[in-house]
């Protein structure tokens, strides 16, 4: 398995373990997510897809296993390969969106003219007209555009997103769904917890059924469809998987 991942790069997370105390809240989790790859994590309330991503981007310890990139783990340089974006994306109140990519730009030591790709991004993202706004003024959506081109002009080539289509708006979803289409086909590995499954089947290549801190289902979304009755829904799929 190590080897086909570092033959195939990306995302390996590997028998995955947290407990909080007597909790198991992840129970030897594996999985892997590709370059150019959209994976959804799926789950009902208390599955453990949130500590998921948090122990993949290192903000919380896991209790064991292992996370690693390319086939090498991930260690102090995690930051560089992987960003979160939070539910309640957090975005630091006091710089602007401009600033945020200066900020990124200084820490990673970006060669000088980064500044026309920051540009573009900003265009892209639909951000332009926020770029002199303060952190604290922008809405979800902005905030997460804001960390999207970050991470994006930053080189990441993973971006986690818990629940990102939740508190926005018809459009702002759509153009979430657009941003993050144009994401996987730059080759970045995308790995996206939701509820909603209309759009992990609209977005996503393949899904990761979690219940109880353990996989229990995994595939492409009409494969698993299609094992349970080709007339079921995802919906019915997702329901009998974890019922
Ligand atoms: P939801 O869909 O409701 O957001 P989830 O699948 O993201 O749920 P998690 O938030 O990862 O689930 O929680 C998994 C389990 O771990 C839950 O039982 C939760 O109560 C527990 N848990 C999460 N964080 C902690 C913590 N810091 N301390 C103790 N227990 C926790």
């Amino acid at each position: 398995m190590a080897e086909q991942i570092a033959d195939a790069g990306g995302l390996e997370v590997r028998g995955l373990t947290k407990r909080f105390g007597d909790l198991l809240a992840v129970d030897g989790l594996s999985f892997a997510v590709r370059p150019g790859e959209t994976v959804g994590l799926l789950g009902p309330n208390g599955a453990g897809k949130t500590t998921t991503l948090l122990c993949v981007a290192g903000l919380v310890r896991p209790s064991g296993g292992e996370v690693r990139w390319n086939g090498g783990l991930l260690g102090a340089e995690r930051g560089r390969r992987v960003t979160l974006i939070a539910e309640t994306p957090e975005v630091y109140a006091m710089l602007t969106v401009w600033e945020h990519l200066v900020f990124v730009a200084r820490s990673c030591r970006l060669l000088d003219g980064w500044q026309h790709r920051g540009e573009e991004l900003l265009e892209r993202l639909g951000l332009s007209e926020q770029r002199d706004a303060l952190g604290e003024a922008l809405s979800k959506g902005m905030r997460q555009k804001t960390l999207i081109a970050a991470s994006v002009l930053a080189g990441t080539p993973a971006l986690l997103l818990d629940e990102p289509m939740i508190g926005l708006d018809p459009r702002g979803q759509r153009e979430l769904r657009g941003m993050l289409e144009e994401l996987r086909r730059e080759g970045i590995a995308l790995l996206i917890s939701t509820h909603l499954l209309e759009s992990a089947e609209a977005i996503c290549d393949r899904v990761v059924i979690m219940k109880q801190g353990r996989l229990v289902a995994e595939g492409q979304i009409a494969e698993l469809r299609q094992r349970r009755g080709s007339e079921e829904t995802l919906e019915d799929a997702f329901l009998e998987i974890t019922q």
